[in-house]
């Protein structure tokens, strides 16, 4: 296997060409391995929100070198590197033309912005910055990138809802508040709106056509009154539950 192939492998894109290393630093003295790629001709001057395979005309005539942040290799810093030209759409107008190895408008690769987002769920916010050695704001745009290409529409998941959980949880020490639906069929997260309260979660029903309304089965959740208004007044077929976790909570209150 040559060393293209295996950087190849590395960077987790096939259609680029590898032209040179580099080993350098940092601006705080770590090793960094740049790798400058260019992406095959035929994956060239395209662009980037076009959903076609169609060849653009380049916008510029200067070269327009940019960097992308990698993962990092044996505890190295990987960039890569590439002459990325402007290309003019018909329809989204001059825009960087699209790489296949990131997301639109990104300054890390696809893979990076994937890792982020994998850690996130697991570790908080501050632990994935440190150890990826990235800001704490880049986590988050990370997963926002990340969600848009594996939900570019997130309101599907308003679709076919039939046994739903509804609740409220607090943070930022108890000072601020989030209301929460949950499809219990598929164990996502469907809806999160701030604060709480019937205002709030009327939100969440008035998004629903009458029939998604009607195709309602189950509510669970704690025993807020305000639960049981919205579900009277908006799905009155559908079965007002209370959730196991609340109903322990309450007998080990009851037993304290
Ligand atoms: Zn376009």
């Amino acid at each position: 296997m040559t060393i293209n192939k295996v950087l190849k492998k590395f960077v987790g894109v096939n259609e680029i060409r590898i032209n040179s290393l580099n080993l350098d630093k940092t601006a705080d003295g770590s090793d960094k391995l740049v790798i400058h790629v260019e992406p095959y001709k035929s994956k060239q001057c395209r662009c980037p929100l076009c959903n076609n395979d169609k060849k653009l005309p380049c916008y510029d005539s200067k070269n327009n070198l940019c960097t992308w942040r990698a993962l990092d290799c044996g505890g190295v810093i990987v960039e890569l590197q590439s002459n990325t030209p402007r290309v003019t759409c018909p329809v989204h107008g001059v825009v960087t033309a699209a790489v296949p190895w990131a997301f639109h408008k990104s300054r890390f690769t696809k893979d990076f912005d994937l890792t982020v987002t994998w850690m996130a769920k697991a570790l908080c916010k501050s632990a994935v910055s440190q150890y990826m050695r990235i800001s704490w704001a880049t986590v988050g745009r990370c997963i926002t990138r990340t969600r848009n290409y594996l939900e570019p529409d997130i309101s599907n998941r308003l679709n076919g809802l039939k046994r739903i959980g509804i609740d409220e949880t607090s943070y930022s020490k108890g000072h601020k508040y989030i209301t929460t639906v949950v499809n219990h069929d598929t164990n996502t997260v469907v809806w999160v709106a701030p604060n709480h309260g019937k205002s709030v979660l009327d939100g969440f029903f008035e998004q629903l056509t009458e029939e998604e309304r009607e195709s309602i089965e189950v509510v669970s959740g704690d025993g807020a009154r305000w639960i049981t208004e919205c579900v009277q007044q908006y799905c009155p077929q559908a079965k007002r539950c209370t959730d196991p976790f609340h109903i322990v909570e309450w007998a080990n209150e009851a037993l304290e």
